[in-house]
This record gives C-alpha cells, structure tokens and sequence, in this order.
C-alpha cells in the first residue's frame, strides 16, 4: 500500500524524487502513466520494456538564445550543450534509477540521446512520448516536445519503472493555427499536422527529407545539426519567469 491517494501509490516516493531531481539539475520532473501507450510500446519497441507502467521524466533546458541562433544555421555553441545537456541527464537518470533500485524496484534509464542503428537517430524509447504523457508540455507540429516556458527549447530523459508513483496529467495541444515550424523547414519536411497519437510520425513529418537535408549541412558544416523548426518556435522565443 503507498503512502496515501490511490491504493498502490506512493506519493510520497515522487516527492522526494522530484526533490533530489531538482538538487541534481533538473529543470522540469514529471511521471507518466505509460498505460495509454502501451500497444505503441509494444508495438515500436518489443515486450520487453512494456511490463515497466511508470516513467519518471527530467528535462533541462536550454539557454533560449542558444537555440534562438539556430534560425541563422547550424552552430557549434548548440552542439557543445547538446552534449552538456545529454550528460547531465544521464547522470539524472543513473541516480534516479539507482535510487528506485535501492527502494527494491525496477527501473531502466533510457539514454538521453542514443543511436539503435548506424542510420538512424532514434533512441530505444521515445522521451517525447513519455513527457508528454507527464504533462511536461504537448508534442507539437514540429514532432518536439513544446512546454509552455521554453517552449522546444528543452532535452529529456526517461526513467521506466515498475513503482507506482502518483502520474501527472498531460496537457493540451496549445499549437493553434501557428505553422511556424512548418515555414522556417528548410526541407520542406513538416507538413504543418497536429499530434495525434494514432497517427504515424510520417503523418506529420517526412523523415528522409529531414534526413537528405541534415546530409547535406555535414558535408558544409561537418555536423548533422539544423533545428530551425525549434528556435521557430514561438512558445518560449523570449526567455519568461
Ligand atoms: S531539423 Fe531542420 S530539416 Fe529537419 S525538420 Fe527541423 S527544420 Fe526541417
Ligand atoms: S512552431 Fe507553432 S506549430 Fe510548430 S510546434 Fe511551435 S507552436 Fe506548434
């Protein structure tokens, strides 16, 4: 029995996860009821994280004006904290789940950023599904994760679990009419389609185009980097309180 609320959760163990997530550098924490998605799961990744019904999700933000230099083109100063802010949520994610492993669960760090094949960059589990189901912001047009201060402007990480800690609700798709991300692609890569969580990412976004164009800045630029379609993006341009 948890500590309080409904049988089985224990809310006083999210407390005090989120109070250590703080302490190590988290900028937003929430939990994630994976229930919803449970046959995406299955489906995209296999059994074998779908016993797992909780995620716990951190993110660190990015200095706005940081992101914001992206409508210009690529930038080394955005890859170097591409990397700081991988590594720091990493280490979140390791203590945090080293922490639940401690209390007697289970608990599987998702890497924040991680290849599964040599041609593709998505990670073994999708932070931005996670986090949405957290309640950390919307999955926009643009395929991001939008949270209302930063909008974009954000990196993730995700901790499975089998500890029923209390879930936060998600919230609502706050894009609007706005196709900002849509216009400012290069690649022509967005289509401008709101999130549905039935529909598949090619309703909303042509990947190899994304890809041919991302190709093309590592031969001029020598990374694959772009994100113009997030410093587009007008939840979080100017830095709030
Ligand atoms: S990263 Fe660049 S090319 Fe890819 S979808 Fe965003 S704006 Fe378009
Ligand atoms: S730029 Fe506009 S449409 Fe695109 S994700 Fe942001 S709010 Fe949504």
């Amino acid at each position: 029995m948890g500590a309080e609320g409904v049988p089985g959760e224990d809310r006083r163990l999210k407390d005090k996860l989120r109070e250590l997530a703080r302490g190590w550098g988290a900028d937003l924490f929430g939990v994630a009821d994976l229930s919803p998605a449970i046959e995406y799961i299955e489906e995209i990744y296999g059994d074998e994280l779908a016993h797992l019904p909780r995620a716990v999700v951190m993110a660190v933000f990015y200095p706005v004006a940081v992101v914001n230099q992206l409508r210009e083109g690529p930038t080394h100063t955005y890859l170097h904290y591409y990397k700081v802010l991988n590594t720091r949520l990493d280490d979140m994610a390791l203590r945090v789940a080293n922490y639940l492993q401690d209390e007697g669960y289970e608990a599987f760090p998702i890497p924040a950023s991680q290849r599964v094949t040599e041609d593709k960059l998505a990670g073994i589990f999708s932070h931005r599904l996670a986090a949405s189901l957290a309640g950390l912001g919307w999955i926009g047009k643009n395929c991001a994760l939008i949270n209302p201060r930063v909008g974009p402007r954000l990196r993730l990480v995700t901790v499975l679990t089998d500890a029923l800690l209390p879930a936060d609700q998600p919230v609502k798709d706050r894009c609007g009419r706005c196709t900002a991300c849509m216009e400012a692609c290069p690649a022509g890569a967005i289509k401008g389609v709101a999130f549905k969580a039935e529909d598949p990412l090619e309703a909303r976004l042509t990947a190899r185009d994304c890809d041919a164009y991302l190709a093309k800045v590592r031969v001029a630029f020598g990374k694959r980097v772009c994100g113009r379609c997030l410093a587009a993006c007008p939840w979080g341009q100017k830095p709030k309180k």
